[in-house]
């Protein structure tokens, strides 16, 4: 079995451009982000701005939050439809008051990385372009996902300090997860 990881503590600054998406798009995007509820609405837009940005699609991944040492956002497992996300992650981000808004771009880029890598792509620094490419192309430059899909922590220095050294044996599947096969109507 093979990981495939976020890890922390890197920085890329790469720039490129695939698609021209308007700044009027961008607000439209950026508003999408902010009016997420949830996981699976989270990940619909991920599909969307992958299929808008790189013409991908897939469908059919299931979603699972553990706890995980520090320095471990989520991995995917290779051939499996399955992403794991950080569960002491999430809940440290969420109880240090940062906005929605920083959040959920948290959540955006993390899935995103992990979607991309369940197309088989496997290469980490293939992968963090791509997630450069996406952010800045799907809600401009001047958006915290920008500077997350550069270093994840970021945002957010309380990740940098030690929380957990082990994985949790406890799996807590997330319900009503990437069941639709629909995409977003341009
Ligand atoms: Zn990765």
């Amino acid at each position: 079995m093979k990981f495939y990881t976020v890890k922390f503590g890197y920085d890329i600054s790469r720039n490129s451009n695939k698609v021209a998406i308007s700044s009027r798009e961008h607000i439209i995007n950026r508003d999408r982000l902010l009016e997420v509820e949830n996981y699976d609405q989270t990940f619909e837009l991920v599909k969307y701005a992958v299929s808008a940005v790189f013409d991908m699609r897939r469908a059919g991944l299931s979603l699972i939050l553990q706890g995980m040492p520090s320095g471990l956002g989520a991995y995917h497992i290779l051939g499996s439809n399955v992403i794991v996300l950080n569960r002491f992650v999430l809940e440290i981000i969420k109880n240090t008051g940062r906005s929605i808004e920083e959040y959920n771009s948290y959540l955006f880029t993390v899935l995103a990385h992990e979607y991309l890598h369940s197309f088989g792509i496997l290469e980490e620094y293939t992968v963090r372009k791509m997630i450069l490419d996406l952010c800045k192309n799907f809600f401009g430059e001047d958006h915290p996902t920008n500077l997350l899909a550069k270093d994840p922590v970021s945002l957010f220095p309380q990740l940098r300090h030690k929380f957990s050294d082990k994985f949790e044996n406890r799996f807590e599947i997330v319900k009503e997860f990437d069941k639709s096969n629909q995409y977003y109507i341009q």
